[in-house]
């Protein structure tokens, strides 16, 4: 079969299982390139098939040498529509650690879940004895409690409406966008998806089946942003949720510290994925963000953060800020980064977008991710959905 892409509003609803074998293999070569270090021997990645946390997988096999036990919540092929992105990802991931000797196996369901914790319990138990190390990336826009109840996570301001500039993705304009305020319920669901209490459920269930080693590290991502997003990002739904995660890692460190365990947040760059994708207002800035580093030879994606992450942030004692979170933020918010964006803000119109903005960049790291776009791959040729 013949894959093409299939765009519907900020998904697209195909991927090119070779495009997703070369974007894997790019990480893949990327890493070594930036050679190995010691560090945790197995790694435990929830969330572990697109994004952040497949960039995560990625860098702590080719930089620690790491078995790596991943969740992920991702649709096989029927036969006739094509898999996720991040089935294809993984599947092309495990093919590649296995021949490089690497341990590599995945669990695909719901992380929320219970039944999920305890095959992953047995699987550590069955063929690593135990994790040192345990990342959670998930991004997830519901989550179904054990007794059935569902809570969805609403991308919304708490408090009053906000009206900014937003790229409408379908035409590449520059438009006005509202977004409204969240009920009290929103609010609290989406803290109940994306905040910190299914992390916490992850490290008591793994505590209590003695499948963590005696010094074990866990970090789960964030995002902060400027002030410009704020409204939409940080002071909003999204960011109330990322709030209790941050005071889920203080809890987790009060009470797991002298059982050796250290928690920590880590605050990510803003980039093109199948999540940010989503938050109104943020493809504009974050492809304005892209022009204003790529310029300044600042910009990085997700393997490259988690590169920076693994050699430089986290050497010993991790380099974290006045509030103990580990900031790969940093060059996004630098003072000068920010001035410049502020300026073109002001200025971006849908005549000059394309000027004043990285929206091509923006637009082949989305096709990407869905393994299209790629120089290497021959999209004329037919592909097997099954891989
Ligand atoms: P992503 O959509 O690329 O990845 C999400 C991952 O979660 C996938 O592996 C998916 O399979 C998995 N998943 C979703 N629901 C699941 C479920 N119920 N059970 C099991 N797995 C499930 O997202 P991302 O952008 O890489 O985000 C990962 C984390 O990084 C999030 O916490 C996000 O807030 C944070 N972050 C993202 C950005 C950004 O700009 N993209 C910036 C900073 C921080």
């Amino acid at each position: 079969m013949i894959i093409e892409p299939k765009i519907r509003d900020f998904i697209c609803t195909t991927a090119h299982p070779t495009g997703c074998v070369q974007n894997v293999k790019n990480q893949i070569e990327y890493t070594k390139k930036q050679g190995k270090k010691e560090g945790p021997k197995n790694v435990l990645i929830i969330g572990c098939s697109t994004g952040y946390g497949l960039a995560s997988r990625i860098a702590a096999t080719y930089t620690f040498e790491a078995a790596t036990l991943g969740v992920m919540f991702e649709k096989p092929s029927n036969g006739r529509r094509t898999a996720t992105a991040g089935y294809y990802n993984t599947k092309a991931f495990e093919q590649e650690a296995n021949k490089d000797g690497f341990y590599a196996k995945t669990i695909n369901g719901d992380a929320f879940s219970k039944e999920v914790k305890e095959e992953v319990i047995e699987t550590i138990k069955r063929d690593l004895g135990t994790i040192d190390m345990i990342i959670y990336s998930l991004a997830a826009p519901r989550r179904k409690m054990d007794d059935g109840t569902t809570y969805a996570s609403a991308l919304k301001t708490v408090g009053e409406t906000f009206s900014n500039k937003s790229l409408n993705l379908r035409t590449n304009e520059v438009i006005m966008a509202s977004i409204e305020p969240a009920t009290e319920e929103e609010i609290s669901s989406t803290v109940k998806v994306m905040g910190g209490e299914d992390w916490k459920n992850w490290i008591e269930a793994l505590y209590h089946a003695n499948v963590m080693s005696e010094h074990v590290t866990t970090i789960a991502y964030s995002y902060i942003g400027p002030e410009l997003t704020y409204p939409v990002y940080y002071e909003g739904t999204i960011g109330n949720a990322k709030k209790h995660l941050y005071e889920t890692s203080n809890l987790l460190n009060t009470m797991w510290k002298e059982k050796g365990l250290t928690a920590y947040v880590s605050v990510n760059k803003a980039l093109v994925t199948q999540s940010s994708a989503a938050i109104p207002i943020v493809p504009l800035y974050i492809a304005l963000l892209y022009r204003v580093m790529k310029d300044r030879n600042l910009h990085e994606g997700c393997i490259e953060q988690i590169n920076r992450l693994f050699h430089e942030k986290l050497n010993g004692e991790a380099i974290v800020d006045s509030e103990g979170k580990i900031r790969l933020d940093d060059f996004e918010l630098r003072q000068d980064v920010q001035d410049e964006i502020k300026k073109r803000w002001e200025l971006v119109t849908t005549e000059n977008v394309k000027e004043l903005s990285d929206i091509d960049g923006y637009w082949k790291d989305f096709y990407q991710i869905f393994g299209f776009g790629f120089d290497e791959v021959d999209y004329s040729q037919d592909v097997d959905l099954e891989m």
